[in-house]
């Protein structure tokens, strides 16, 4: 069976035509942040005219927090969302098939768990408009709020959650209070070629990070975890964050690993969790 698979994002949206676990086809648009859930379904709808009939059913990763096919914001910072948006229904209305939803962290989790032979525990963790993750233990996908790290406390953060200050929008937001262009790529890049100030904003969301991991390591002690989003795969940011945890826990070393599906990895896991209907 072919899926429409589409993995909803604070920064963009991706929307895929998904066969036996291979991706056929993919568009990609921009996610109109000031917009409202049905204006993002209606625009993905647009998006994939051309794909109508070519799927039986719909997978549908969101950011935010997804109960019984229903979708609330865990951060509105990330994508504003009013209450509670009835997504599985409204989707299917829209796309004409029946609609599978997950949070696209945990629909990560599960691709590269898929993904890989390896069927011990495994933690993802993306690094993107906000900091999401997922968790697979004894070959199960956790559900509900089950790895949101980034609404975990940032111990030097006052009340502010954690992934307020590890995202691209924190790093965009200290390179321009600098004065520099707040493009996360070009601050990796300049941290690449050694400018100092882009370093240290680098290794401070490195640092942060890095507690997280070895925080993750000591409540639920997984084999890998594994990292995806746009910051956490970045040039150099995983080796900033093994350092961060060398110089901070030697009897804890968390086992970090690059999603191998990179982007797809949600795509990919909301698509097999349509054919599995395990949410
Ligand atoms: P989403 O949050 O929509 O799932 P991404 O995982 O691509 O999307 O994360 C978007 C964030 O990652 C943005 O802040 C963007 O600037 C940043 N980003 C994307 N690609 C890169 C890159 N190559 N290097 C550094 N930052 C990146």
């Amino acid at each position: 069976p072919v899926v429409l698979a589409i993995d909803l994002g604070g920064t963009k949206t991706m929307a895929s035509l998904v066969q036996d676990g291979k991706v056929i086809e993919t568009v990609s648009i921009q996610t109109d942040r000031s917009g409202s859930p049905q204006g993002w379904l209606d625009a993905i709808a647009a998006a994939t005219r051309d794909w109508k009939g070519s799927y039986g059913a719909v997978g549908i990763a969101v950011t935010g927090a997804v109960r019984a096919g229903r979708w609330r914001a865990m951060n509105k910072a990330t994508l504003g969302i009013e209450g509670e948006f009835a997504l599985e229904i409204r989707a299917a209305e829209i796309f004409g098939a029946s609609v599978v939803a997950a949070n696209d962290a945990q629909a990560a989790a599960w691709g590269e768990y898929k993904a890989s032979e390896d069927r011990s525990d495994l933690v993802f963790i993306t690094v993107s408009t906000g900091l999401g993750g997922g968790i697979v233990s004894n070959g199960t996908l956790l559900g509900g709020i089950a790895g949101h790290f980034g609404q975990m406390r940032d111990p030097d953060g006052g009340s502010l959650p954690l992934e307020s200050r590890v995202c691209g929008p924190w790093i965009a937001a200290e390179a321009e209070r600098l004065g520099h262009s707040g493009e996360p790529r070009a601050v990796f890049d300049a941290a690449v070629n050694g400018e100092e100030w882009a370093g240290v904003i680098i290794d401070g969301v490195a640092r942060r990070f890095a507690r997280l991991c070895c925080d993750i390591q000591l409540a639920i002690d997984p084999a890998r975890i594994v990292i995806g989003g746009g910051v956490g795969l970045a040039t150099g940011f995983m080796d900033r964050v093994r350092a961060e945890i060398t110089a901070l826990a030697p009897p804890v070393m968390p086992e970090l690993r690059a999603a191998k599906l990179g982007a797809s990895a949600g795509i990919v896991g909301i698509a097999d969790l349509v054919l599995t209907h395990k949410k």
